[in-house]
């Protein structure tokens, strides 16, 4: 059992706070939930978190994506089944939002994705703005980037991601919502620092495993047993 101090669900064994197969009026017990439970450590975070529910515009999104995960599962004979995929959810939530015009940020490596991405959006009827990460066509080395350091070889141009310029381009387009597809760790983190509207995420980069970077994880007994070690 883990002792520090912290926040720790994922350490957790009881998982007390999903009170699973209880009725829908019983009293939650915290009793059971370990010391590091956060509803133990920060009991005041559920109340300020609350009162932004309480929000009606806050209140009516979070009600719409609950229904969306809702619509995601049939209960059937032997049990729930889901049944919609996440270019599914993503279209069925934008039209709950009455969205009507999205902003796709993507990576270069994804272009046919997001060409196939965009006309399955706009046969539903969206209006998609796309900016694809090398846009702006600024040369590496403005960011300090070494030759030893470019992908395609020191003598060669290589055009630095620009996740901030994919941000403020699908700012000023206004956008009802930005879809973030399968940019690298690090441009994701800035797009999302620099990015005002709504955000969901289409897919990150995995450029190893098809874009299904839990893939590893679940082979983790097998294939990739090698991240149990400490990774270099
Ligand atoms: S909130 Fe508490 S009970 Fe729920 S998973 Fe986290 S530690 Fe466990």
């Amino acid at each position: 059992m883990v002792k520090k101090n912290y926040p720790m669900c994922a350490h957790c064994p009881v998982k007390t706070c999903e009170n699973r197969g209880s009725r829908s009026e019983s009293v939650l017990s915290l009793e059971k939930a370990p010391p590091f439970c956060p509803m133990k450590l920060m009991p005041g975070v559920y109340r300020a978190a609350m009162e932004e529910y309480d929000k009606p515009a806050v209140r009516e999104f979070a009600r719409k994506a609950s229904v969306q995960e809702f619509q995601c599962y049939e209960r059937l004979g032997d049990g729930l089944r889901t049944r919609l995929t996440r270019v599914e959810e993503t279209i069925q939530f934008a039209r709950k939002c009455g969205y009507e015009k999205l902003g796709l940020a993507h990576c270069g490596g994804l272009a046919h994705e997001a060409g196939l991405l965009t006309e399955v959006l706009e046969k539903n009827g969206f209006e998609v703005v796309s900016v694809m990460c090398k846009t702006g066509a600024v040369p590496k080395e403005r960011i300090g980037i070494k030759p030893e350091e470019k992908i395609a070889g020191a003598e060669m141009w290589e055009t630095m991601c620009n996740p901030i310029a994919q941000a403020m381009i699908i700012n000023e387009s206004k956008v009802d919502l930005a879809i973030m597809l399968g940019l690298c760790i690090g441009h994701d983190t800035l797009f999302i620092k620099y990015c005002e509207v709504p955000l969901t995420v289409l897919a990150v980069k995995d450029r190893v495993l098809g874009h299904n970077p839990l893939a590893a994880l679940y082979a983790g007994e097998t294939y990739y047993k090698r991240l149990r070690n400490k990774i270099d």
